[in-house]
């Protein structure tokens, strides 16, 4: 089977949220991988998706939107019953059950069992750029772009920590469907944490 493909011998039809944010980033890296990418703004289409891309942004626009557009209840169902999640940067602190600075009354999908820190490089390294060792993703480092980024401070024991800086703080996290990462592998060039989560769609 390839890993573009389900267990139904099909494309796999990922969506990525486009309602705020670098979502088009996603589509493009998706598309480069054979895999359907489809743009999502409204709960009719999270219909017939075999996972869905939460992107960077601002989490606390995309998650107003998500109430506007009546979307977040109907993607918090579908995560309860195993539909397959990344969520990247804003999109992590969206999955996060906790946020130490989240705005009063945010609205979040808090599913993963993790604590995440919003801004958390401050204003001297809101952006940086880094080299990671990605064990999942084999041996060659992963060129990770940090963009006003989230750390992960604390993790449930069902959690899996994929990538660490050299500091320890964590900054790639696995819980069964879920995945987050703090950084943007979608403008790395670098397609193989897109790969990893096809993986995950596709074997679930
Ligand atoms: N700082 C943003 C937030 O708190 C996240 C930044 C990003 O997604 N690049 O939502």
């Amino acid at each position: 089977m390839q890993e573009t493909e389900n267990t139904y011998n099909r494309t796999l039809r990922i969506g990525v949220l486009a309602l705020q944010g670098d979502f088009a980033a996603h589509m493009k890296m998706l598309a480069n991988l054979g895999v359907e990418a489809k743009a999502v703004k409204l709960p009719a289409h999270l219909d017939d998706l075999d996972g869905i891309i939460l992107p960077g942004g601002e989490s606390t626009a995309i998650g107003k939107l998500m109430v506007l557009y009546d979307i977040r209840d109907v993607l918090l169902k579908k995560i309860r019953e195993g539909f397959p999640v990344w969520g990247t940067c804003a999109g992590l602190i969206l999955l996060a059950k906790e946020t130490d600075n989240a705005l009063a009354g945010q609205p979040l999908l808090a599913s993963m069992d993790i604590k995440v820190r919003r801004n958390a490089f401050g204003s001297q390294r809101e952006s940086f750029e880094t080299d990671l060792s990605v064990p999942v993703l084999g041996e060659a480092p992963f060129h990770a772009f940090f963009i006003r980024g989230p750390i992960i401070e604390k993790v449930g024991p069902e959690v899996e920590v994929l990538a660490t800086l050299d500091d320890g703080s964590i900054v790639a996290v696995r819980e069964g469907h879920l995945l987050g990462t703090a950084f943007h592998p979608e403008v790395s060039g670098d397609p193989r944490f897109h790969q990893y989560f096809l993986r995950l769609v596709g074997t679930r």
